[in-house]
Parts: structure tokens; C-alpha cells; sequence
């Protein structure tokens, strides 16, 4: 039995402002807007993606999330703990509903190798 996003749990806009505070919250809204955020996908759990940053070669940005916080690295000088690609990153992940749908369910056959994709609409099989 896998849950809707195997693991990965819904994230809102307010959560992502209190995760990275005002300042890296108002730049990682303008980079998720400009779509500087390339291949959003999910591999063993972790949110994965390349964010454009001002250099030429995209950054490298994970997102884990553990049952209490939050754990992102990225490849930029500034990441300390959440800096404004792993913000876009999350603000994709919280915007994007058919994302996170895509995400789930191509984890979802990824894990389930061999069955047939089954249509997860309603929650009560009859
Ligand atoms: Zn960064």
C-alpha cells in the first residue's frame, strides 16, 4: 500500500517562508517564477533538482524530508541550511500540485516495477 506521495508529505507556501525566513523566501519566489527550477523529480525519497542560478551551470539542489525538519543541500557558496534554490525548490514542490502528482507517480512506478499503473482516485475500493 503506498500513501499519495510515498512519504514525501504536502508542503505549503507558509511553510517554506518559515523554513527560509523573509529575505531567502523573496528571492527563491522570484527564481521559482523566472522557472529557474529544471527537472523537479524524486529519487530514494529526497526532492531533487537543478536551480539556474547567476552562474552558467545550474546548481545542484536535494531536499530530504525527515519526520521532524527539513534537510536540503545545494551546491552554491551561500547554502547554509535552506538558500533561495533550495527555497525555489520547495516553492515548486508546495505550488505545483501536478507536479507533486507526476513526482508520486512516477515514484510510484518506479517502485512498483511490473504492475500496471492503477488509478488512484478512489480512496475507499468498493
Ligand atoms: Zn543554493
Amino acid at each position: 500500500m503506498s500513501t499519495a506521495h510515498d512519504g514525501l508529505p504536502p508542503l505549503s507556501e507558509d511553510d517554506v517562508y518559515r523554513l527560509c525566513g523573509p529575505t531567502v523566501y523573496q528571492r527563491a519566489q522570484r527564481y521559482y517564477r523566472n522557472g529557474a527550477v529544471l527537472r523537479p523529480r524524486i529519487e530514494d525519497a529526497a526532492l531533487l533538482a537543478e536551480v539556474q542560478g547567476s552562474r552558467r551551470k545550474p546548481y545542484q539542489v536535494s531536499v530530504t524530508f525527515a519526520p521532524d525538519q527539513i534537510v536540503s543541500s545545494c551546491d552554491c557558496p551561500y547554502w547554509a541550511e535552506h538558500c533561495k534554490h533550495v527555497g525555489a525548490l520547495l516553492l515548486t514542490w508546495a505550488h505545483d500540485h501536478a507536479i507533486q502528482r507526476a513526482l508520486a507517480s512516477s515514484c510510484r512506478a518506479a517502485a512498483a516495477t511490473g504492475g500496471p499503473d492503477r488509478p488512484s482516485r478512489g480512496i475507499a475500493a468498493a
